[in-house]
This record gives C-alpha cells, sequence and structure tokens, in this order.
C-alpha cells in the first residue's frame, strides 16, 4: 500500500534497522524503543490491523508469533522475558495500520499496561 510506513520501509523508501527478514515477515527496531530492546515483527503483506484478518493469514500470523520468539531469543531475551502486543484501533493506541508485532524487553515491566 503506497501511505503505509511500514510498506514503505519494507520497500526500502524508508530507511530502518532491520534485525530479521525473509519472504513474508520482516523485524526492524522500532524508532521510539520503550525499553532496552522494542522490536516490530510484521508481514511483508499489507494488512491493516487484527481485525482484517481472515483464516488465510492463520499461517502467516503464526509465522509472525513464532519469528518474535526467534528475534528474543537471538537477542538474549527468551530466559529473562518479554512482552509481545498487538496494538488494534483507537483504544489500544494503534497508530500505523499495518499489522505489528511489538516484541519488548530488557526490563521488567508492569501488569496491567496503561
Ligand atoms: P502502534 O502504536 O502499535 O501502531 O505502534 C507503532 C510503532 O511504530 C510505534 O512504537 C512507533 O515508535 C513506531 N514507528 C513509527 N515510525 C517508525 C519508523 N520510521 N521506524 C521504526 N518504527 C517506527
Ligand atoms: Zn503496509
Amino acid at each position: 500500500m503506497t501511505d503505509c510506513l511500514y510498506c514503505k520501509i519494507i520497500n526500502r523508501e524508508i530507511p530502518s534497522s532491520i534485525v530479521y527478514e525473509d519472504q513474508r515477515v520482516i523485524a526492524f527496531r522500532d524508532i521510539n524503543p520503550q525499553a532496552p530492546t522494542h522490536v516490530l515483527v510484521i508481514p511483508r503483506r499489507h494488512i491493516a490491523s487484527l481485525n482484517e484478518l481472515s483464516v488465510e493469514d492463520d499461517q502467516l500470523v503464526g509465522e509472525v508469533v513464532r519469528r518474535a520468539s526467534l528475534v528474543a531469543k537471538d537477542l538474549g531475551l527468551a530466559a529473562t522475558g518479554f512482552r509481545t502486543v498487538f496494538n488494534t484501533n483507537r483504544d489500544a493506541g494503534q497508530t500505523i495500520f499495518h499489522i505489528h508485532l511489538h516484541l519488548i524487553g530488557g526490563r521488567s515491566m508492569g501488569w496491567p499496561p496503561g
């Protein structure tokens, strides 16, 4: 999608710090990190939010989640722990409408989230 920031990152029209990529999934560092490690894991295919998922996306979303766990392991977060979050629409604070799994770690976190 031409006016999507993450699609521009995928297409290298906007620079980013990529930590992983394959044919379907890409992971890059959040520009405004909320913890020592903050990575966004996204599908290359543009899907606006979890509200737009269909059964055909099950495999892709599974890959995004599993990739987050592998990136967490690579970055040394597996033992200490990490948080993974999909924000959806206004109440959750979604600002970019291309689904992304936040992978956050490197400090202890409170619950419930604000
Ligand atoms: P959300 O609020 O869940 O939609 O998350 C959007 C995230 O994208 C925020 O954590 C932003 O800091 C992050 N972000 C915005 N622009 C960029 C960018 N150019 N590169 C990397 N991350 C970005
Ligand atoms: Zn997009």
